[in-house]
Parts: C-alpha cells; sequence; structure tokens
C-alpha cells in the first residue's frame, strides 16, 4: 500500500513504499540521493551502491519522472524532514523527458521565467507546490461557503451557458455557431437566476463558467472565468444581500484558518460605505477619475486603503450607485431614483462581487431597459420572467479568481486560474 510522504514520520524503522515525482538527483559515487515528491510534501532518499538494481535505476533517471520507491525510513537529522527513506526497490512508472521546458523544482524566484511560458507548459508549473496551495485556498474556501449555503437552506442550480441572445449587452458577448444558426456564451448567471426566484425558489446559488469578450489585458480580467451566484427572495433591501454575502465569505474565511491555509484573521463586519461617501473620500486624498459613475482601479486601492487605515477592514462595501454605472435591473430608491440599491464589495484593493436588489416589477423594468435604449422585443424571454408574478429579490456575483488571487497576493487573477484564457491564450 502507498504511504503519503506527510505520514512517513509514523512509520519510522518500518519499510513503506512511496509514490511521486523526482524532484531532484545527486550522484556521489557510492551513493546517491533523491528527492521524492508528493502532493502532500518531499522527502530524501537515499540510494546505496551496495544495492545495486535500484543504483543502477537511479543512474539512469532523470527529474520529474515518476517513481514508487520502497524503502525503510530512518532518522536523519541533517535534513529539514529530520528524516529519510533508505531505498530497498525502485519501480519507474514514468520517465520525463531529460529536458525540461521549465523548471519545476528551482526554489521560488530563483528563475525567472516569462509567465506566458510558464502557462503554455501549466501542468509543469503547477507541479510547484505554491502552485497546489492555490487550489487548496480554493477548495476551503468553497467549502466554507457551500457549507454556509447548505445550512441556510440554499438550493444549487445550474444555468446553461449557450443562449440565443446576448444577455445584457452586445459587445462583451462571444458569438458561436449552433448547427443553422448563431449561439452566444453566457456572460453571467443573471436572468436565469432571477427565474429560478420566478419559478419560486427562495435562496439559490450557483458555480459556472463566465465569458466575455473583452479585450482586456489587466490582472484583473480573463475571457472565461469561474463565477460564483447566490439570488434570494423576498428582501426588503440590498442590506439583506450584503449581510448574506459577508456570513456566507466569513464561512469561507473561517474555513481557511481552519484548515490553517491562511494565519490572518479577517475583521467583520466589514465596512460599508455609500457610493457618494466613497467620491467624497477619494476627491480628499486628491484622486481624480475619468468614471463619475464607478471606481477606477486607482479608486478601488485607494479607497480599500483608507478603509483599513480606518477601520482595520481588508473588505469595503460600496452600496447605493448611480444607475448610469449599473445594470438597467438594479432597482432605484424609492425617495431618490438618482440612485440604485447596487453595491460591490471590494477586497485588498480589488472589486470582488457586483450585488444589488433586482426590479421585480414588469412596469418598471420595461421603463428601465427602454431608457438604456434597450427594447421590449430583444428582452422579452427575461422580461416575461416577471409578467406572472416574482418576488422581490437581490443576489450578487462573485470572482473567486479575484478573492484568491488577493488571499495569497499572486500577481494576476490568472495565476487562480487553473488554466487561464485571456484575448490571446487559448491553450493548452
Ligand atoms: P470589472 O468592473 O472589474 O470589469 P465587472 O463589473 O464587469 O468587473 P461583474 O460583471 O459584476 O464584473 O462580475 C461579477 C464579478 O466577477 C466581479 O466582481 C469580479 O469578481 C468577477 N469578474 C468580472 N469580470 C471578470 C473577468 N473578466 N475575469 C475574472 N473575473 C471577473
Amino acid at each position: 500500500m502507498r504511504t503519503k510522504i506527510s505520514a512517513v514520520s509514523k512509520s519510522l524503522g518500518q519499510t513503506v513504499t512511496l509514490a511521486g515525482f523526482v524532484h531532484s538527483l545527486r550522484n556521489q559515487g557510492k551513493i546517491a540521493f533523491l528527492r521524492l515528491r508528493d502532493d502532500s510534501g518531499s522527502l530524501q532518499v537515499v540510494i546505496l551502491s551496495s544495492n545495486v538494481e535500484a543504483f543502477s535505476i537511479v543512474k539512469s533517471l532523470s527529474v520529474e519522472s515518476v517513481v514508487e520507491i520502497t524503502g525503510l525510513v530512518k532518522a536523519a537529522p541533517q535534513v529539514p524532514e529530520k528524516l529519510e527513506l533508505e531505498a530497498q526497490a525502485i519501480t519507474v512508472l514514468s520517465v520525463a523527458d531529460s529536458s525540461l521546458p521549465i523548471p519545476v523544482s528551482a526554489e521560488k524566484g530563483a528563475v525567472d521565467v516569462d509567465v506566458a511560458k510558464r502557462f503554455d507548459w501549466r501542468w509543469l508549473d503547477l507541479r510547484k507546490s505554491d502552485s497546489h496551495r492555490i487550489f487548496r485556498v480554493w477548495t476551503a474556501l468553497e467549502q466554507g461557503m457551500r457549507a454556509y449555503f447548505a445550512e441556510h437552506d440554499f438550493v444549487q442550480i445550474y444555468a446553461p451557458s449557450l443562449m440565443s441572445a446576448a444577455s445584457e449587452s452586445g459587445a462583451e458577448v462571444f458569438e458561436v455557431k449552433y448547427f443553422e444558426t448563431k449561439a452566444y456564451l453566457a456572460q453571467s448567471p443573471q436572468f436565469y437566476k432571477q427565474m429560478a426566484i420566478a419559478s419560486g425558489f427562495e435562496k439559490v446559488f450557483l458555480v459556472g463558467p463566465v465569458f466575455r469578450a473583452e479585450l482586456s489585458f489587466t490582472t484583473r480580467h480573463m475571457t472565461e472565468f469561474t463565477g460564483w451566484d447566490f439570488e434570494i427572495a423576498y428582501i426588503n433591501s440590498h442590506h439583506e444581500i450584503m449581510d448574506t454575502l459577508e456570513a456566507s465569505l466569513k464561512a469561507g474565511f473561517t474555513e481557511l484558518k481552519k484548515q490553517e491555509l491562511i494565519q490572518e484573521s479577517i475583521s467583520f463586519p466589514f465596512a460599508r460605505l455609500t457610493f457618494t461617501d466613497a467620491k467624497i473620500q477619494l476627491q480628499k486624498s486628491g484622486i481624480t477619475s475619468d468614471k463619475p459613475h464607478d471606481f477606477s482601479p486607482d479608486e478601488e486601492r485607494e479607497i480599500c486603503r483608507l478603509v483599513k487605515e480606518d477601520s482595520g477592514s481588508d473588505f469595503v462595501f460600496i452600496y447605493d450607485y448611480p444607475p448610469e454605472g449599473r445594470a438597467f435591473y438594479h432597482m432605484r430608491h424609492t425617495d431618490n431614483p438618482a440612485l440604485t440599491r447596487g453595491f460591490d464589495l471590494l477586497y485588498k484593493g480589488v472589486e470582488i462581487t457586483t450585488g444589488a436588489q433586482r426590479e421585480h416589477r414588469y412596469d418598471v423594468l420595461v421603463k428601465q431597459a427602454k431608457e438604456r435604449g434597450l427594447t421590449a422585443e430583444s428582452l422579452s424571454d427575461y422580461l416575461n420572467f416577471f409578467k406572472y408574478g416574482c418576488p422581490p429579490h437581490g443576489g450578487v456575483g462573485i470572482g473567486p479568481g479575484r478573492i484568491v488571487a488577493q488571499i495569497l497576493g499572486l500577481s494576476s487573477v490568472k495565476e487562480s486560474a487553473f488554466l487561464p484564457r485571456d484575448v490571446k491564450r487559448l491553450r493548452p
């Protein structure tokens, strides 16, 4: 039976069988050292020349080959693990070509490999332990949030990515050939999660792919990414949506801490600022912007810096955006139609979520769509969801890739994707 490297310490003085990648090799004539790596850690393996068969295998081995090694677990004060394996038998499971296109075992930062080249060879890039951590963080965060959704009676639904019409606006949508006609890839499951509310579900969450045909070359944008969404019925205001988002993220971060994937504690509650107050604070800071109805990346960073300084919170909700910067279906304030019940959540300088209370009244929705130059005909499938009764509701679209990138301080959201897709990248 195979033992994982992280469990070897329980087998001191015993014979175990390990399997993994050959991380490094060093042959010193009478003795060879091999560092074996699996997804739980790495361990030094010693091969003595007196073990003729194993020694001859090691002599012709290449790094990153996959091997199974049976041997004796011995104390070794000189190595970081204080343990090593003295090999008895080695089986080569898969031979790696001896010239690796990118280094795998080099210490972080020791070899500066171009990021495009790393993504070309993503499966080798991901073999580094730092890379695995990204996906462990993602998994734990999602685990905590899903547990919250399950405990609070959410139902999971899956929305299709193929649509007959571009959902919210035409410009950012990928068109695909669909038999004799055209289809479009969904830029968000927005319309369908609202349909779920019209179907009588009161709390839904979704995890799925999102496609954006944006010519963006930023560290925050990909052309395909994973989105997390939820939608809740019978709310009185967008603050209830913010409360739910905050509570679900709290569950996610608590799970991260429990699994010792982060050290720092997140400070709760998250700060909340109106759009107007945020703009006033930014003006005081001397940050100018060409975005009167939204925030530039510089403004997002500065707001987060100010909030962190003021309240210690890494998270800040900005709410009550003007309608010009929001989707047509965001509900307006009853007493002030110049403000929407829309909000964003920023985390460590970057927007990670957009949310709102939605307009559920058919007539008002049609009016708001028309004001944007959208025709009722082009939106008929969507508008019909609200024609036969629909509870008041609201929800969010979350970008988990951005959250994970900010948690780990990654240089780009692309680093948190298993296989990033951007304007220039469709492979491997
Ligand atoms: P931005 O203003 O940063 O372009 P957005 O307003 O277009 O984002 P939404 O449409 O509200 O974003 O999407 C919801 C969430 O999905 C965002 O808050 C973000 O976390 C994430 N997200 C949006 N676009 C991208 C993208 N191109 N790549 C990765 N994540 C994204």
